[in-house]
């Protein structure tokens, strides 16, 4: 990504979203971005802003781990407003896992294909009709002064099931094992970009955030 200056940026007129992805970034500026309260205000990605390491996600829950990477982009640029988010997938047979772990449920951070044959795997022997499962997204947007800081949160969800094989090319993630329940017999993998964007736990989650702000 190309870099920004910090110091050409308006405190009270920036928000600085967690992510080196250029995508998210859009998704988050056209969304937060329409509202009336968020008149005026430039989203930038941290990503531009500077090489900073990830922070240690050692939450216990989504919203744990959003706030993490929120104060973390404030701590590491003085910028007042931050937007991160957390999503993974719940599966009701696992109780609820890998959640918080769906990056690295099989060990190394981010490997998709590993994590969908371990999940697999954990799902062998679970019967069609409780294969039930959902995508989850935790989005929150902090505010610092000099009283303190405040914190607005929106949460979204996605309704499936995991399937026994993988389907679709499209997406990342869990995204070819998860048949959705909107679209029966669809993958998310089988959906574009923007069919995705329509229905997706991130936009959810985003379009909650908007309806807090007032
Ligand atoms: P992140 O916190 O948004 O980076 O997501 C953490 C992990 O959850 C990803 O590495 C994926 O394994 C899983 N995940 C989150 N969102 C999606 C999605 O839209 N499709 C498939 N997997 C997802």
């Amino acid at each position: 990504m190309a870099r920004i200056d910090i110091s050409t940026l308006d405190p009270a007129r920036t928000v600085v979203v967690a992510t080196g992805n250029a995508h998210k970034l859009a998704e988050i500026e056209a969304i937060l971005g329409a509202s009336p309260a968020m008149g005026g205000v430039r989203f930038v990605a941290l990503a531009e802003l500077g090489d900073f390491a990830d922070p240690d996600e050692s939450g216990e829950t989504f919203y744990d781990n959003a706030l993490i990477k929120a104060q973390a982009a404030l701590d590491e640029t003085g910028l007042a407003m931050a937007v991160a988010d957390d999503s993974g997938l719940c599966v009701d047979a696992l109780g609820g896992d890998p959640g918080i772990r769906s990056a690295r449920w099989a060990g190394e951070h981010g490997n998709d294909d590993a994590n969908n044959d371990k999940l697999l795997d954990d799902m062998a022997h679970v019967p069609d009709a409780e294969r039930t499962a959902r995508f989850h997204s935790t989005v929150v947007l902090v505010s610092r002064d000099e009283d303190g800081e405040e914190v607005l949160v929106g949460n979204g969800g996605c309704e499936g099931a995991i399937a026994r094989d993988r389907r679709g090319t499209n997406g990342f993630g869990y995204d070819p094992l998860f048949d959705l329940a909107d679209i029966p017999g669809t993958r998310m993998a089988e959906l574009g970009p923007q069919e995705k964007n329509a229905i997706s736990h991130r936009r959810r989650a985003l379009d909650d955030l908007v309806a807090r702000l007032g």
